[in-house]
C-alpha cells in the first residue's frame, strides 16, 4: 500500500570496505583443484578410478566386464 514511504527505511547491505587483490588471492587459494583419488587394477597395475571397471584392460572385480582397449 504505502509502499513509496516504506522505501525510505529500505537499505541494501553494501560491501564494508573494497577487497583488494590481496583478498581475492587469499580467498582463492581454496578453490583449486584436488588431486584425483585412484586405486590399482588388480590385473594391469594400472591406476583407474575407484568403484569403476578398469578403462585400460576392462576388468572389475576380476571379472572381465568391457571389451578391453588393446583387445580391439
Ligand atoms: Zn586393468
Amino acid at each position: 500500500m504505502e509502499l513509496p514511504f516504506l522505501c525510505n527505511f529500505y537499505s541494501m547491505g553494501l560491501p564494508g570496505h573494497r577487497r583488494t587483490s590481496g583478498d581475492k588471492r587469499r580467498r582463492r587459494t581454496h578453490i583449486a583443484l584436488a588431486e584425483q583419488s585412484g586405486t590399482t587394477c588388480p590385473k594391469c597395475k594400472k591406476i583407474i578410478r575407484p568403484h569403476r571397471a578398469c578403462a585400460f584392460c576392462g576388468t572389475y572385480r576380476g571379472r572381465q566386464v568391457l571389451a578391453a582397449a588393446s583387445l580391439k
